[in-house]
């Protein structure tokens, strides 16, 4: 994404472009589902002087302009910047995110009584990523 794009993309959102906003933005764009420490070790290596407290403030920012939803997974906030109705698969070993997306065919009906009002719906898939999978690998074949 351009920086130009980013800029447009705040600003439909009605937030003003700042510097630290790009750069969590950035982050966002660049990390599958990145957690605060992760957007901030990522935005402080473009900017050294970003505090976490300022990521976070950002964060807030996001979400209440819609930019951004948490997840969270195992008492641990995740944030993703894709917004429409997607699940997730989480990998076991090393707890990297990724998206799955939905498949009309399978959609589950939720038909528990008529007391609830739902207002989301997400499901986690769970295995091994690719990249785990390939250090069992490569650790197996080391192994005499
Ligand atoms: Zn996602």
């Amino acid at each position: 994404m351009s920086i130009s794009a980013a800029v447009r993309l705040l600003q439909s959102a009605g937030l003003k472009a700042t510097p630290q906003r790009l750069l969590v933005l950035d982050a966002l764009r660049q990390l599958s589902h990145p957690d605060v420490d992760a957007i901030f070790r990522h935005a402080v290596a473009h900017h050294a002087g970003l505090s976490l407290a300022t990521v976070y403030h950002v964060l807030e920012k996001f979400e209440q302009a819609g930019l951004i939803v948490q997840l969270e997974f195992n008492g641990r906030r995740y944030y993703d910047i894709r917004r429409d109705a997607h699940d997730h698969v989480r990998c076991r070993r090393c707890g990297r995110l990724d998206d799955v997306n939905r498949d009309p065919r399978t959609h589950l009906v939720f038909t528990p009584g008529s007391a609830w009002v739902v207002e989301s719906q997400s499901l986690l898939w769970e295995g091994v990523c690719p990249d785990c999978q390939a250090s069992t690998m490569s650790r197996e074949a080391d192994t005499p």
